[in-house]
């Protein structure tokens, strides 16, 4: 072993390779990681962290709204881009040389230069111009927004990785998908103020979340003034002479915004990295092949994270990355688990979810129980906001386990980590029942909806 220069090299040095890295080092091993752009990766840089800062700017005009019925008079407010564009820049920045500071702390080697596969045991440094050579190599390279070369205009589109650092908030925007991203950036703009109009090919936003919830948060975004156009695709974008962007649909419409977005999915960073020269096996869509200890066809190169597009979040890249130093170095084979995983959309309301959605449930159980409660929250009393809650839970039947939770509602994100815990235990909703209620709290129905509202047996509703 001692023949190489390092134990591990890492290439990527996002959410899932800085963790592998540091896990490493802090083992003993000689770790080296090499990053490109900026350690922190997607998640940190232009990610999870920048948008969660700029939903919480965006929820601020309906907080002053909201104050009134409580008795506050707010003066009329402004907002300044630049400011929460330079105040993000800063704390993206500390995270940043904390991520780095954090591999070296271990003992690990960091470095700012793409890397390329040269051999199996060999990476080449762009940046430094040198070879180096590692025992075993982990790829993490993560994803970047799909690219659409086919659409007329597709130069003056825009991705998420630009949204965050445009010079000025524009006035109108497009944005094209209905996944995760495209949603929760038409709620950040739509809260900030600029006219909002979400175009989605598809029959109703968030595919594979529990339909109860993107229908109601269709329409409650719909309520504050984002247009929804579902069944439609942008056919071309044109520039006008005023300097705005025509957007043609397929609908026959033209939208004239400042600013077209497209969120239309993500692709694996596998491209020019030498891959094919090692004889990598890669899907179609050009992500990485791993098996179950995300080990790929060659036997000393591992792949965690995006780049392998099994499940596209940051806490799911950061346990693989855990998984792979336990069967790499511990010699502990140890598969990440997949299953059960906890998720939020931080729309506006937030959803937080677990487990199958209610037709994902009526396909492969004969006999569903749906627990569901749909309510104005406390908060919105005082504030006269015209906004419910959805909070449902999808139980089987025979075995009583709750086998999925949804939520639609402020704090949705925060329940659905806690919800985690019980349906990955496999409690049942007679756990639930004797479980004491906090009150008044909205998450307290989780544990008083005592019957059913409803019943799916062998598909059909009784
Ligand atoms: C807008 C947006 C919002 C998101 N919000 C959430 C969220 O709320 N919650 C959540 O869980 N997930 C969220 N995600 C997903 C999350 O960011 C990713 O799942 C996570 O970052 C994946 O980690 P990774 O380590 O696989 O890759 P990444 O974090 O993408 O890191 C890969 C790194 O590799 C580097 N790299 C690529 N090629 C090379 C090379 N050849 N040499 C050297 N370096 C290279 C890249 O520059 C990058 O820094 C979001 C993603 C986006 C785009």
């Amino acid at each position: 072993m001692a023949a190489y220069d390092y134990d591990l090299f890492v290439i990527g040095g996002g959410s899932g390779g800085v963790r592998a890295a540091r896990m490493a080092a802090a083992f003993g091993k000689r770790v080296a990681i090499a990053e490109e752009y900026r350690f922190g990766g997607t998640c940190v840089i232009r990610g999870c962290v920048p948008k969660k800062l700029y939903v919480y700017a965006s929820q601020f005009p309906e907080h002053f709204a909201d104050a009134a019925g409580y008795g506050w008079t707010v003066p009329e407010a402004s907002f300044d881009w630049p400011t929460l564009v330079a105040n993000k820049d800063k704390e993206i920045a500390r995270l940043e040389a904390i991520y780095k500071k954090n591999v070296e702390g271990s003992g690990g080697e960091t470095f700012h230069s793409r890397a390329v596969l040269v051999d199996t045991h060999s990476i080449y440094l762009v940046a430094e111009d040198r070879t180096v050579s590692a025992d075993q190599i982990l790829i993490a390279t993560g994803g970047r927004p799909a690219p659409h070369p086919a659409l007329p205009g597709h130069e003056y589109c825009i991705f998420s990785n630009e949204t965050f650092d445009l010079k000025e908030l524009p006035k109108a925007i497009m944005i094209e998908g209905g996944g995760y991203i495209a949603v929760e950036f038409a709620n950040i703009f739509h809260g900030l103020g600029v006219d909002t109009t979400l175009v989605y090919r598809g029959q109703e936003i968030l595919s594979r979340f529990d339909m109860d919830l993107r229908r109601s948060l269709h329409e409650t975004m719909e309520r504050k003034g984002i247009r929804i156009l579902c069944h439609a695709v942008s056919e071309s974008v044109r520039k006008t002479p005023e300097g705005k962007l025509d957007a043609q649909l397929t609908t026959g419409e033209t939208l004239t915004v400042d600013q077209v977005m497209l969120a239309i999915g993500r692709l694996p960073n596998t491209e020019n990295m030498g891959l094919e020269g090692v004889g990598i096996e890669l899907s179609k869509t050009g992500a990485i092949v791993v098996d179950k200890y995300s080990r790929t066809n060659v036997d000393n190169i591992w792949a965690i994270g995006d780049v392998t597009h099994r499940v596209q979040l940051t806490p799911v890249a950061i346990h693989e990355a855990m998984c792979f130093v336990e069967t790499a170095f511990k010699d502990n084979p140890t598969a990440p688990d997949h299953d059960t995983i906890p998720t939020a959309v931080f729309s506006q309301p937030e959803i937080g979810t677990v487990g199958l959605s209610e037709d994902d449930a009526i396909e492969r159980y004969p006999d569903v129980e749906i627990y569901r409660a749909s309510f104005r929250p406390m908060r919105h009393t005082l504030s006269g906001r015209d906004e419910k809650m959805l909070i449902k839970l999808v139980v089987d039947g025979a075995s009583r386990k709750v086998i999925g939770a949804h939520i639609l509602g402020p704090n949705a994100g925060e329940m659905a980590q806690l919800l985690g815990i019980p349906l990955k235990a496999g409690l049942t909703k007679d756990d639930f029942d004797r479980t004491m209620a906090v009150h008044p709290t909205a998450a307290e129905e989780l544990v008083t909806m005592y019957k059913p509202t409803y019943r799916v047996k062998n598909g059909e509703r009784i």
